[in-house]
């Protein structure tokens, strides 16, 4: 394509929308393809803006009808990116951003060795259940248990983390989103020779220290805040988890 395909994943929670939805205002030709669920939209959520809701059955019609660049199954409900949006945003010359989880990526990395993988991660676990919290708060929705099963499979998610070549640490959002726009120009500037137009010595810097080659310091206590062994990326068994000796 003419554009770049970015994929993002990060856990639930993590505040990958905000990000996407904040460099959107700040660089344009960034399309954003709405993906399609069959889950039930969420506070203020509008069919055809966060999502194209639908039922199981006409999901899986879409299925069989190979109309899917990718889809998984994630907490119990169908999630999909269409094929149509990749040709739209050919069409349109723009770059897209997929919005997809560690299972959808996966798919995409396999038939399109060329995406730019982008890995969001909370702080901490405290800050993930918090804004969890404070997003069902907001969209007047208080399911525990959904949040629980949100939280407990973030880890998880986290353990994938090796698969993308950028991570970004969403602690502060404004830096959180200045570092999503430099990946972005620089990998224009990169793949395409597109100019910088300010401070670019500056942008291809702050998008060079989140590659995941140059992030293994800033990565280790976030990791291990996770459970995740901060050098071999796998997971630390919780204390008492251990398996018997025999
Ligand atoms: P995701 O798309 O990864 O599931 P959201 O973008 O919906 O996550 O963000 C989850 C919640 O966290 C939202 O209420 C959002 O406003 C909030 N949020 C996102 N980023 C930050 C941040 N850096 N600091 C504080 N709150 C944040
Ligand atoms: P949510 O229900 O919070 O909107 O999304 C739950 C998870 O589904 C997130 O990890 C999100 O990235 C993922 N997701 C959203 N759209 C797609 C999609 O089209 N394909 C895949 N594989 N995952 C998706």
């Amino acid at each position: 394509m003419a554009g770049i395909l970015f994929i993002i994943s990060a856990p639930s929670g993590s505040g990958k929308s905000t990000l996407v939805s904040e460099l959107r205002k700040q660089v344009s030709g960034v399309d954003f393809a709405v993906s399609w669920t069959t889950r039930a939209p969420r506070g203020s959520e509008e069919d055809g803006r966060e999502y194209h809701f639908t039922t199981r059955e006409e999901f899986l019609r879409m299925v069989d009808k190979g109309l899917f660049l990718e889809y998984a199954e994630v907490f119990g409900h169908f999630y999909g990116t269409a094929r149509q949006s990749l040709d739209d945003a050919l069409a349109a010359g723009h770059d897209l951003m997929l919005d997809i989880d560690v299972q959808g990526a996966a798919q995409v990395r396999a038939k399109m060795a060329e995406a730019v993988g982008i890995f969001v991660l909370p702080p901490n676990p405290k800050v993930l259940r918090t804004r969890l919290r404070n997003r069902s708060r907001a969209e007047g929705v208080m399911d525990e248990d959904e949040l629980f099963r949100r939280l407990g499979q973030a880890r998880n998610e986290i353990e994938n983390y090796r698969q993308y070549g950028y991570i970004l640490v969403n602690d502060v959002l404004d830096r959180a989103v200045a570092q999503l726009e430099a990946i972005v120009l620089s990998e224009r500037f990169y793949r395409n020779g597109e100019e910088i137009a300010y401070r670019s010595r500056r942008v291809l810097e702050v998008a060079a220290a989140c590659l995941q080659a140059n992030s293994q310091e800033r990565l280790k206590p976030v990791l291990e805040a996770f459970g995740i062994d901060g050098d071999s990326g796998q997971q630390q068994l919780p204390f008492g988890d251990e398996p018997d000796d025999d």
